[in-house]
């Protein structure tokens, strides 16, 4: 489906299927269903000898606001919406995190955001998911950071006691990160009312914990699995690249936090991005790369199924989701 534009995707479902000559969804399920709930927990995607796995931690639809786009205007924002079949009052946000099984070992690739009341009701689904999926949380031996935001890392500890959920695990941390929040003063920079409170926690728990191992550049960090550098969203942040035989898949993390169904354009400076310029140039890297080695790509908050592949369209990308396998 990789010569399908962006035009081909924001059709109706009905009308897309009979475009193809498919009288069933292929990779416009998501896109039609987006104003309902996503009841399928996770999603499975083979890369060679490895699985690859979307877990459902949470969903939540932000109420659009004025300067969530900081060089976009509203109107521009409810057009793109409106474009990709969505509802044009709020921007559909997912939490999914992201799994891998390498032969009996299950690695996670953050943790969710462990059901904290500040990303809303509901969420922390994580441990559920993996049930769903058949994934032991006992099997989990590595956890791999993209970056210290609490979206990321709240499921690791308990939202009382700070305990860890998950300590026979190896928590592998971008090393850029651990020392961006726990420099001097750093509490006392407004990151917005997600991140209140963000770089005390940090402090308290993953910087003093022992299984916690900081990493510099872009190291392979498991067999088949290298850290990527993407800062922009948060200072220190990665994506992951894993490969197997001939197969690529990128877990982007928040290179974009609005679904690509939505922001097919690059240039779109997100307020929830740390340095959104940063986070603009590290995006057309990312993608341009991920358009230039066909890779398989995800996000933490797309839509599902979240994991798809990218092609040029203009200026901006054309997102073809995948069901899996
Ligand atoms: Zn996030």
């Amino acid at each position: 489906m990789s010569s399908v534009s962006r035009r081909d995707l924001v059709l109706g479902a009905a009308a897309a299927y009979s475009a193809f000559g498919i009288n069933k969804p292929v990779t416009f399920i998501d896109v039609a269903n987006a104003q309902g709930p996503v009841t399928q927990p996770f999603r499975r995607y083979r890369v060679g000898d490895i699985e690859v796995f979307s877990l459902i931690d949470g969903m939540r639809d932000l109420p659009l606001r004025d300067g969530m786009v900081r060089n976009v205007g509203v109107e521009q924002v409810k057009t793109a919406l409106r474009a990709a079949g969505l509802p044009d009052n709020q921007t559909p946000l997912r939490f999914i995190v992201m799994a891998l099984k390498l032969r009996d070992q299950v690695v996670l690739i953050d943790s969710g955001t462990g059901g904290h009341p500040i990303y809303g009701n509901g969420n922390g689904r994580l441990l559920e998911s993996m049930a769903a999926a058949g994934l032991d949380p006992k099997a989990v031996k590595t956890i791999l950071i993209s970056h210290l935001h609490g979206d990321h890392i709240y499921g690791l500890m308990n939202n009382e006691t700070n305990a860890q959920l998950f300590p026979d695990a190896e928590i592998v941390v971008p090393a850029a990160e651990l020392k961006w929040w726990t420099r001097p003063g750093v509490e006392s920079i407004d990151l917005g009312p997600t991140r209140k409170g963000l770089a005390q926690r940090i402090q308290a728990t993953v910087a003093t914990w022992k299984n916690v191992r900081p990493f510099e550049g872009e190291p392979e960090l498991l067999p088949g699995v290298r850290a990527i550098e993407a800062p922009g969203h948060s200072p220190g942040m990665v994506t992951h690249l894993v490969s197997s035989g001939s197969r690529q898949f990128l877990i982007s993390a928040d290179v974009v936090n609005l679904s690509p169904h939505i922001q097919t354009n690059p240039e779109w400076q997100l307020a929830i991005d740390q340095d959104p310029q940063m986070a603009v140039e590290t995006r057309k890297k990312i993608f341009d790369r991920a358009v230039a080695d066909k890779l398989t790509v995800s996000g933490t908050h797309w839509l599902m199924p979240n994991a798809g592949t990218l092609s040029k369209d203009g200026n901006g990308y054309a997102f073809s989701p995948q069901d899996g396998v």
